[in-house]
């Protein structure tokens, strides 16, 4: 029986976990902290393919939307998974940009439509019309969001039922590479975990987990910025894009908020709190499209760091110079996670090649 250590348990490396207990190799996930400890558990996961250029990567992405759909058939139940849809209005000056771009959506056959004011308040009837005021409403019906420490859990339980172990609160301090191939892993207590092949699923720590024995994915992280509103007396039922701010059901009541903006105001070490002002204008803007809300204060604040590849696109596959050793790192993991799980692990038990992953081998970091 292949042997096989996934390193990490986010949303990838639980997906991938899953899909190789299920194809009957022997699992071994080693995880640093706990299951959706690292950027899964801070994340928007907005399940999608809005801006997923090229065409490759839209495809892939469009995949990974299907495959949150069918894990139903699979599950029974998906409780982790929203599909809403997703509403987007744009500033004056970005709605050329927003028509190109649902052009090019239904060109390449993705549901994109746009509906007038009357049918937006069918949807979301709780949104000031005033802060839409006349411009196009994009309406984006198979998107959807993830909660994604949810999932992890649910992907992870199912690869223990499929026989794989699960050791939390060990963090891998280096890979185990001899005559060229990986041999297995030692954590930072010292102890050495033998396998036949090691996957690498520690996203932006991805190359601090195996520091020089093998070839590092250049990574380009961006720090993203979140805000939680408490429960609140609101309908809002899909992730909602407009020009003041991003927002989104968090459960329970709860509405998550972002601004590409804000990103920038904040940085992981500054130890982010609701009380500082940079939550509570997230939560100003959130007002003036739910006025009927105020006063309202933020509950929480959390910053974290996305894990992207250097030319904005997943690194998926094995790493030239070391056999045996795969990476997976992604900043569209939230939407990916499912499929790409499936297709890694395809290609790790089966010793396939999908040609949907052509595109997005570390290889190209290393000509
Ligand atoms: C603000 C923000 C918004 C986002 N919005 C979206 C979105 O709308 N849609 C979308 O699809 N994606 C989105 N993403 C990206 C998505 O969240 C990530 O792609 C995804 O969570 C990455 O999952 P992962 O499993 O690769 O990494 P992680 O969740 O970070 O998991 C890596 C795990 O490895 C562990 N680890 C690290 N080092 C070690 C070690 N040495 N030994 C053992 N374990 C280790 C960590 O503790 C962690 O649990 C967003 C991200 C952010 C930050």
């Amino acid at each position: 029986m292949t042997e096989i250590i996934v390193v990490g348990a986010g949303v990838l490396g639980t997906s991938v976990a899953y899909r190789l207990a299920r194809a009957g190799a022997k699992v071994t996930v080693l995880e640093a902290t706990r299951v959706g400890g690292g950027t899964s558990g801070i994340s928007f996961a907005w399940t999608n393919s809005s801006n997923k250029t090229p065409r490759a990567y839209h495809d892939l992405n469009v995949a990974g939307m299907r495959a949150h759909a069918a894990l139903k058939d699979e599950f029974g139940a998906t409780p982790w998974w929203h599909g809403g849809g997703r509403i987007e209005w744009r500033a004056e000056s970005e709605q050329a940009a927003l028509k190109a771009k649902v052009e090019r959506l239904r060109s390449w056959d993705y549901a994109a439509e746009w509906i007038d004011r009357k049918q937006l308040l069918e949807l979301e009837p709780d949104i000031a019309p005033e802060a839409v005021g006349d411009a196009p409403i994009a309406w984006y019906p198979n998107d959807g969001w993830l909660d994604p420490v949810v999932y992890a859990h649910a992907m992870m339980s199912a690869a223990r039922r499929h026989g794989a172990t699960l050791r939390t609160q060990t963090r891998v301090a280096g890979l185990i590479v001899e005559g060229g191939r990986a041999k297995g892993v030692r954590s930072e207590g010292g102890e050495t975990f033998h396998a036949d092949i090691v996957v690498n699923c520690t996203g932006r720590w991805s190359n601090d987990t195996v520091g020089a024995a093998a070839p590092n994915v250049p990574l380009a992280p961006t720090i993203g910025f979140l805000v939680f509103t408490p429960p609140v007396p609101a309908s809002i039922q899909r992730v909602i894009a407009s020009p003041i701010c991003d927002f989104r059901p968090d459960g329970a009541g709860r509405l998550m908020l972002h601004w590409g903006a804000a990103d920038a105001t904040v940085t992981p070490e500054i130890g982010v709190n609701p009380g500082m002002e940079q939550a509570q204008d997230l939560v100003d803007r959130l007002l003036r499209i739910l006025p009927g809300l105020a006063p309202l204060k933020p509950e929480a604040a959390r910053v974290t760091v996305r894990p992207i590849p250097q030319d904005g696109l997943s690194a998926i596959g094995p790493v030239p110079g070391v056999e045996n050793y795969y990476v997976m790192v992604t900043h569209s993991g939230a939407t990916l996670s499912p499929v790409l799980g499936a297709m890694a692990a395809d290609e790790i038990v089966n010793g396939r090649t999908r040609p949907e992953l052509s595109s997005f081998r570390p290889a190209r970091f290393f000509p």
